[in-house]
């Protein structure tokens, strides 16, 4: 059999594929009504794109980079590129000519896919990387790619793959540092598909509202992958708009969302039990949940937000669980390990930590990726003598297997010999009034190695005094935990993905206490 991860997700097409597989909720048709999408829309369409690929004589294993904006064709494409062997690229849409440089340069994939709009730049980067066609893909449906698969036939043998082989690279979000492409087999991305269609319960019936965008795992394989391998329709928008996305729930039975989205719905006054009736699930991650929206959002909805744990390199790793009967949902922690990944916490050293002792998150299993892309000693360094992934992120498991996130092992601070976990100050600072935000770092200081230091955003009209802040955190926590300073700031640095980039905030006060 093919293990080609598009045969999964085609053979979990309904048995009437004329049905309706996504709605567009913010683009209407030629006929005034919502732009929709029929199954068969989808099978033709890959198809049609797959043979334009093929048409192109590209060697085996060639990258297909995409910079578009989100659009439904941007997913086709994504599929058609599974479906012809190929591996796909997304590429965020916020980058700018350098980023979009280094990524061509860094991954010379054979064929570029970008806006219209940035054509003239793009293709003239994407030239001097090599690569050998440039083709337009507009969100109105229009430019060369569609162009071109217009004419090319609808039928199409899906390529046999074996499930260790290449489906696509995707560049990690650049929070630490320079993005990582991690690469993804077909293997990786169906295990951890079907794991989660079990672990999250897709059953006949839902509905998915798929409000991400789709250049990173959480939109393109968790949400996509999620709704298709359970032949479920999509309610599609290609922009997160959080009044029209709550007005479908109406319609709709799962959401997932990174926290931000979560936090912009809870400034709308249409969120209400009564909107959220008909849902079923709520899904967050990418970055922690606060546990102040977790719980604005039960009182609000109705509903309990189910957090998950994951990354590039990784896809899913663990899951706060969805059946009542399988245990509790529990509020500041990431739940227990998916079936079939392992999950272990250890010392510096590799020794294995205790029950509660924080200490570096470890994995492997089926979902877990061969390596980054052309960076052969970063993916040795990262991988322990026995084979285990080092995710790069700190916490803890408790003694029923639940997972806490402390924060990632580059953002630990290590403040006059003692370690300071970022999270743990957050959380005070955040329970504090007025407080909206908060982002804990160390910064070089000559006694201490490194100072606690911390940035604190204010909640519309309220205003902070950092010294008091100070003040009261002198009382609740070891002097050593204590920031020096804390910065009232308007917003913090964060880059395209939404997520704090703490490395900004350490340069920004590196000079601080030299
Ligand atoms: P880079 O690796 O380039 O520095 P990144 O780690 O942010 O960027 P991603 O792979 O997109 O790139 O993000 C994965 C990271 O996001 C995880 O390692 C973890 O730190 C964080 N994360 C994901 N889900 C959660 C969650 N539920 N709670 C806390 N952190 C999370
Ligand atoms: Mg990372």
């Amino acid at each position: 059999s093919n293990a080609n991860l598009f045969s999964a997700l085609r053979a979990a097409f309904p048995a009437d594929l004329d049905a309706v597989a996504i709605e567009c909720a913010d683009q209407l048709g030629p006929d005034g009504q919502a732009l929709r999408y029929s199954w068969r829309d989808l099978e033709r369409g890959t198809a049609m794109l797959a043979n334009l690929l093929l048409s192109l004589d590209l060697p085996a294993g060639s990258r297909i980079a995409a910079y578009t904006e989100k659009s439904v064709e941007a997913l086709m494409l994504y599929l058609a590129v599974l479906r012809a062997g190929y591996v796909y690229l997304p590429l965020n849409n916020a980058y700018q000519a350098a980023e979009l440089g280094y990524f061509l340069q860094n991954a010379e994939p054979a064929v570029l896919v970008c806006a219209g709009k940035n054509f003239g730049w793009a293709s003239k980067l994407a030239f001097m990387a090599g690569t050998a066609y440039v083709f337009s893909l507009n969100e109105d449906r229009t430019g060369t790619l569609l162009d071109r698969a217009a004419s090319q036939s609808d039928q199409h043998e899906i390529a046999p793959k074996e499930a260790d082989e290449l489906a696509a690279i995707l560049y990690t979000s650049g929070t630490t540092g320079r993005s990582k492409g991690a690469m993804l087999s077909h293997g990786n991305l169906l295990s951890n598909a079907l794991t989660l269609k079990d672990l999250w319960d897709w059953r006949p019936g839902d509905v998915l509202i798929h409000a991400l965008p789709i250049f990173h795992v959480h939109g393109l394989f968790i949400a996509s992958h999620g709704a298709l391998l359970n032949g479920s329709k999509m309610i599609w928008f290609a922009k997160f708009e959080p009044r029209a996305v709550i007005q479908k729930f109406a319609e709709a039975t799962v959401f997932m969302g990174v926290p931000t989205l979560y936090v912009r719905m809870l400034a709308e006054g249409a969120l209400t039990p009564q909107a959220c009736a008909g849902m079923r699930l709520f899904i967050s991650g990418s970055a922690p949940l606060l546990v102040d929206t977790f719980e604005e959002w039960q009182a609000r909805s109705g509903h309990r937000i189910l957090e998950r744990y994951g990354m590039s390199e990784t896809l899913m790793l663990t899951s706060n669980p969805c059946r009542g009967l399988d245990g509790e949902r529990i509020k500041g922690t990431v739940g227990p390990a998916l079936p079939g990944v392992g999950l272990r916490v250890s010392r510096e050293g590799g020794q294995p930590c205790g029950v509660d002792e924080i200490g570096g998150i470890e994995v492997r299993g089926p979902n877990i990726f061969s390596g980054y892309w052309r960076m052969p000693e970063k993916t040795a360094e990262e991988f322990s003598a026995d084979g285990w992934f080092k995710t790069g992120d700190v916490g803890r498991v408790d003694g029923n297997g639940y997972l806490t996130i402390v924060g990632r092992a580059k953002d630990l601070i290590i403040s006059g010999g003692y370690n300071v976990y970022p999270a743990e100050i957050e959380s005070y600072l955040n329970e504090m009034e007025g407080v909206l935000e908060s982002a804990v770092v160390g910064v070089p200081h000559p006694d201490f190695g490194e100072a606690v230091i911390a940035a604190v955003v204010p909640r519309p009209a309220a205003s902070l005094d950092g010294e008091a802040m100070v003040a009261t955190l002198k009382r609740q926590i070891a002097n050593f935990k204590v920031p020096k300073q804390v910065f009232v700031v308007a917003e913090l640095p964060r880059n395209t993905m939404g997520k704090v980039q703490k490395n900004l905030l350490r340069q920004q006060h590196q000079d601080l206490f030299a």
